[in-house]
């Protein structure tokens, strides 16, 4: 059994605990949310103050030119693309995780529907997050199309020759569930089926190959395991053997080949410039760099392999916690224990009262999240959370449950964010 002294001697083994530095993190709180909002990076608020008071202020127009502002959605990709196993010239930071699914979604329709008429179905998972089922709902209704929404396990069978997408996230937001992205993808190819991979709970947080695994499209999200701060820009990839074949939907003159030719007809630009759409936000993308900056700050430690090590040792252990120290609770482990089954969260579900146990925690300073109906959720973000948050964690996650407060009316009330 593993006791309080045994957490800190691990923090104090720790080699990636010195990342805990490059972040602002309350002192009486136990962060467990970086899979919704990654926390701030220390670097964070005078790097948006300087976008704001000289590069804005003083740099005016300029800026576009002697700032860089012009060329960040390609910088920040080839961050990106260093953990995703992408090249540089790949990925562009830009718009929403929502927005940038309708474009590749809509790309891999195209290539499917000049390459493979017949296939008419988009396949997908009950369970994956509900913004990407409506984007492919809405494209189902333009084109004539049908969605076909499948439990994890029957994905392989629904395979079948009238499909032309399948379109997954790779870690699944409720259950913490990993798919096997190589193996997924052969399949889908063997079938001849595009993939369309969903990163937003991976890129960041689990080591990813998407050039490896052969994928077709993929995109994700700035502001989870990439702290990147609210709303921050998402990002987009595509094989290189796609990118040049299609114009994306949302053609607008950023993605355009020469966008200051002001020309009246559409050229677009070669690669991946061609999924930007308009004038990017830049202070966003500001505070998105500090994010990526403390991400990449592990690669001298390992990279993420290193940080993979350091999740799957704080998840395994909070698994552990959890059984040991709150039984007979009636919470179940929804998270699959299997290493190559998950991600970088643990989920529990509790047939009553999950959502007021984690307001109840929230009190206390541990943040997790509530998803409906009945999960809590916690997110490990090895750059930050160390062994000792997670014994503490458990440790009110116990209290929460043995006193009964989590009962208290206050913790009851919903509010609008879970
Ligand atoms: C968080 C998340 C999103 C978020 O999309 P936004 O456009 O940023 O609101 C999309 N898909 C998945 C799978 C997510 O987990």
């Amino acid at each position: 059994m593993t006791t309080l002294p045994d957490c800190r001697a691990l923090d104090a083994q720790d080699p990636l605990r010195p990342l805990r530095d490059l972040f602002t993190i309350p002192s009486d709180v136990i962060y467990l949310d970086g899979n919704s909002l990654g926390v701030m990076p220390c670097a964070a608020s005078a790097r948006v103050a300087a976008a704001v008071t000289q590069e804005w202020g003083n740099g005016l127009i300029r800026s576009w030119n002697t700032a860089g502002w012009f060329g960040l959605p390609q910088k920040l990709g080839d961050k990106i693309a260093r953990l995703i196993g992408a090249a540089p010239g790949e990925v562009v930071a830009t718009d929403s995780t929502s927005i940038n699914l309708y474009k590749v979604l809509s790309a891999a329709l195209n290539i499917a529907a000049q390459d493979a008429p017949q296939r008419k179905v988009i396949v997908s998972e009950r369970s994956n997050f509900p913004t990407d089922l409506y984007i492919a709902e809405a494209l189902c209704k333009e084109r004539g199309l049908r969605l076909q929404l499948v439990e994890p396990e029957d994905i392989a069978a629904a395979l079948t020759p009238d499909v032309a997408v399948l379109m997954l996230t790779h870690v699944n937001y409720r259950t913490g569930a990993m798919h096997d992205m190589a193996a997924v993808t052969a399949a889908a190819h063997a079938a001849g089926a595009l993939t369309v991979w969903d990163l937003a709970h991976s890129a960041g947080a689990v080591p990813v190959d998407l050039n490896g695994a052969d994928a077709d499209f993929s995109i994700g999200c700035g502001y989870k395991y990439l702290n990147g701060g609210p709303g921050a820009p998402a990002f987009v990839w595509i094989n290189p053997r796609h990118a040049g074949r299609f114009w994306q939907p949302l053609a607008g003159w950023w993605g355009h080949a020469a966008p200051f030719e002001f020309t009246p007809d559409y050229r677009p630009a070669p690669g991946i410039t061609r999924y930007l759409c308009g004038t990017q936000p830049i202070l966003s993308m500001t505070a998105l760099d500090c994010g990526l900056d403390t991400v990449l700050a592990a690669q001298p430690l390992g990279g993420m392999a290193a940080l993979r090590a350091k999740s799957l040792a704080l998840t395994d252990l909070f698994m552990a916690l959890v059984e040991e120290r709150c039984a007979g609770h009636g919470l179940r482990l929804v998270t699959p224990r299997a290493h190559a089954q998950r991600g970088s969260q643990v989920c529990l579900s509790r047939g009553e009262g999950a959502y007021a146990m984690v307001q109840a925690l929230i009190a206390r300073g541990v943040i997790g999240d509530y998803r409906a109906p009945d999960i809590l959720r916690f997110g490990f973000t090895p750059l930050y959370i160390g062994f000792e948050d997670v014994w503490n964690a458990v440790e009110h996650l116990k209290q929460v449950l043995d006193s009964g407060e989590w009962q208290r009316p206050e913790f009851n009330q919903k509010h609008a964010v879970t």
